[in-house]
């Protein structure tokens, strides 16, 4: 199973000391003349923020830029529901930040499990990010005076979040959508919203185009370019219940996966410290309580098991801050990965609160009693409205019940320095590939990094390749493309022919159900070993018994969900064989075969100090997945030794 692969993964990082590697690499880099840039096509699969601000980019420099989303429109990409803020390195409020503590603090909670140099980039144009917003009339939070506002996240002992309100997501993605909309007006950018990327098209080794199906007309559709883009999301939708968009999904990586781009750290899932607990069996998806809602809510449970009087009841003395005991330094802001485990381990000794007893409180009365509910209301006031509208109860009187939920995913397509995967031509981008947050992401450094990739990177990354290949035309009358059409049409046409009796949907909570049971939280070898034997039979089951209604030539929502779930199906038992085969701890990854005396991971850097890349090895139409190929990138510390990670 595994290669010597560091002769496939070339990381591509320059030379030179750390913080001028991006300089350097900028200033040698090959570029397109202005004039010639009209005559190359960039496809960018994906609006969110990474997507949107690359289309945005390319289409100002001068590139043709065709621009695919699912959705009905742009801005209606999941990056809008990001309630809590965006990490920059500005030092607005004068409490000791800079480029290389935010550097530090994104490396250390990522538990050095990601690639030194690519964190130290995403540091530096931090700021670029929030000049660029701000330009584009984002509107975030100021202070008094005017100045923009920041607050605290987990994981850092600055303030260096910005925010609007609880909606930063989607007063970003209006920013970007802005540019990227200007730009459609420019006729430099062409925007295609309701189509589905169902392949990616390789040509002579090189990604030279995609294969879509129109959600709207059912019909197929081809588009050639000379690179295409991918940034398409996260994968943690394949738990079933998560706090993504229900439409996020991993068939654009899993198609390109599949034609050879290999797939990076898959079992780095992130499991949310804030989420509304769950509280039933047909429940769909889960909602987020915004992490920013830890600078002034509290962490508690009863300091007696199975204390069931309601919380106001229960008095201080016999309460139980268990954060703010375990980790002084930190408190209620440690690190998102050790949150969650945190409330785990109290829930599983029988301290959880609520009628499942899988929930902890998040409690505001101090800050309330402190700065008054118009000043709590000011600052989270959508997310308390949101609470209230879920559950029928009042956060301002009583304590939010909350409960750790899927709402991340670190792992993703592999790719080098320059954002390009193992397949040439093909960039991945945002939440789709696996580059900066390592094995745990910090807070607000998603919309970050996404931005960082759209708006800084590949902007220069791209211009470099097309300024380098020169790719020669190539129309979608092209074989490759025929093929890779006839392959989609094959594909969806069997998930119909099934005509099997159960729901798609029940298949989908199954696989979530085995996931986060073992393949969630925690983990260990036999239930991993377990989980893969469990997928492998419900793919089989699926492809005898499911149910796809209606038919392909139109409007469809039945079949486009089969085709996600029939690739979750997949993906799944690939991430269950990482984390199997990963058997140290590290971030959000925890093998409980791993851990330290205070149940936190206990990494085995001798032994996994790598990045774990895994290659198809099958044929890309044969449903079976046969054994892939593991090839590791090592991952060195030039500056920053690790150490064990440490929040108390
Ligand atoms: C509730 C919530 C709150 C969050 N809050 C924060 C926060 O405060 N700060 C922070 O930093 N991060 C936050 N995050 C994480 C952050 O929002 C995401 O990681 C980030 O927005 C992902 O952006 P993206 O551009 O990579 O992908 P997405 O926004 O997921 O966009 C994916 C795009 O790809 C398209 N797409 C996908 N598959 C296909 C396909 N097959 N064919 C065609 N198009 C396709 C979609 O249409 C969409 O346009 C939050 C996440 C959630 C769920």
């Amino acid at each position: 199973m595994t290669a010597d692969a560091s002769t496939i993964l070339k990381s591509r990082v320059p030379d030179g000391p750390l913080e001028q590697k991006w300089d350097n690499c900028k200033n040698h880099m090959k570029l397109v003349s202005p004039t010639n840039k009209r005559n190359f096509d960039i496809i960018v699969v994906g609006t969110g923020l990474a997507g949107a601000a690359a289309a945005a980019s390319l289409g100002e420099m001068g590139f043709n830029v065709k621009s695919f989303c699912f959705q009905d429109s742009p801005r209606r990409a999941h990056s809008i529901a990001a309630q809590g803020g965006i990490n920059a390195a500005k030092n607005y409020q004068n409490d000791g930040d800079s480029v290389y503590r935010l550097f530090y603090d994104t490396l250390k909670g990522g538990d050095y499990r990601s690639r030194e140099a690519n964190v130290y980039r995403l540091a530096q144009v931090s700021a670029n990010i929030i000049d660029q917003c701000v330009a584009q009339g984002v509107p975030f939070a100021r202070e008094y005076g005017g100045l923009l506002d920041n607050r605290t996240f987990g994981g850092a002992l600055v303030s260096r979040t910005f925010y609007a309100r609880g909606q930063t997501g989607q007063q970003l993605l209006l920013g970007a959508y802005s540019s990227l909309m200007r730009q459609v007006d420019n006729g430099r950018v062409k925007v295609f919203p309701r189509r589905e990327m169902l392949d990616l098209v390789v040509v002579d080794g090189v990604a030279r185009g995609i294969v879509c199906r129109n959600l709207v007309t059912g019909k197929y559709e081809t588009y050639s370019a000379h690179c295409v883009l991918l940034a398409t999301g996260g994968y943690g939708n394949a738990y079933y219940l998560a706090t993504y968009a229900k439409g996020s999904n991993v068939t654009a990586a899993w198609r390109c996966y599949k034609r050879g781009a290999f797939f990076a750290n898959p079992c780095y899932t992130q499991i949310h410290p804030t989420c509304i607990p769950v509280t039933g069996d047909y429940q769909s998806k889960l909602t987020l309580m915004s992490e920013s809602l830890r600078n002034d809510g509290r962490v508690w449970v009863p300091l007696k098991q199975g204390d069931r009087r309601a919380p106001e009841q229960i008095p201080e003395a016999e309460r139980d801050y268990y954060l703010e005991r375990r980790y002084p330094t930190y408190a209620n802001m440690v690190a998102r990965d050790v949150a969650s485990r945190a409330a785990k381990e109290r829930c599983d000794s029988g301290f959880g609160v609520g009628d499942s007893g899988k929930a902890v409180y998040l409690d505001f009365s101090k800050a309330i009693a402190r700065d008054g509910a118009e000043t709590i209301r000011k600052k989270y006031g959508n997310l308390f409205d949101m609470y209230a509208k879920i559950t029928a109860e009042d956060p301002y009187k009583s304590p939010m019940r909350i409960y750790p939920a899927i709402h991340y995913t670190m792992g993703g397509l592999w790719v080098d320095y320059e954002l390009q995967s193992t397949i040439p031509g093909l960039f991945v981008l945002g939440e789709a590939n696996f580059s900066d947050h390592g094995a745990n992401r910090l807070g607000a450094s998603a919309l970050m990094q996404g931005l960082a990739d759209g708006y800084f990177v590949a902007p220069y990354t791209v211009n470099n390749y097309l300024g380098a290949k020169k790719p020669p035309i190539v129309g979608t009358d092209h074989p490759e493309f025929l093929k890779a059409l006839e392959e989609t049409k094959a594909r969806v046409g069997k998930l119909l022919a099934v005509k099997g009796t159960r729901s798609v949907d029940s298949y989908h909570r199954e696989l979530g159900g085995i996931l986060w049971d073992y393949c969630g939280m925690a983990r260990n070898e036999a239930g991993l070993n377990a989980a893969i034997g469990k997928i492998q039979a419900l793919r089989t089951d699926f492809w005898k018994n499911v149910r796809v209604m209606g038919t392909p030539e139109n409007f469809n929502q039945s079949l486009e969900q089969a085709g996600r779930v029939a690739d979750f199906l997949e993906f799944g038992e690939l991430l269950a064989l990482d984390a199997l085969t990963r058997k140290e701890s590290c971030g959000g990854h925890f093998r409980e075969e791993s851990q330290t005396k205070d149940n936190d991971t206990l990494r085995d850097d001798a032994n996994y100090s790598h990045v774990s890349a895994w290659q198809f090895t099958g044929t890309p139409d044969g449903v079976q997945l046969n054994t892939p190929a593991l090839h590791k990138e090592p991952l060195s510390f030039e500056v920053e030794k690790p150490t064990q990670r440490s929040y108390a």
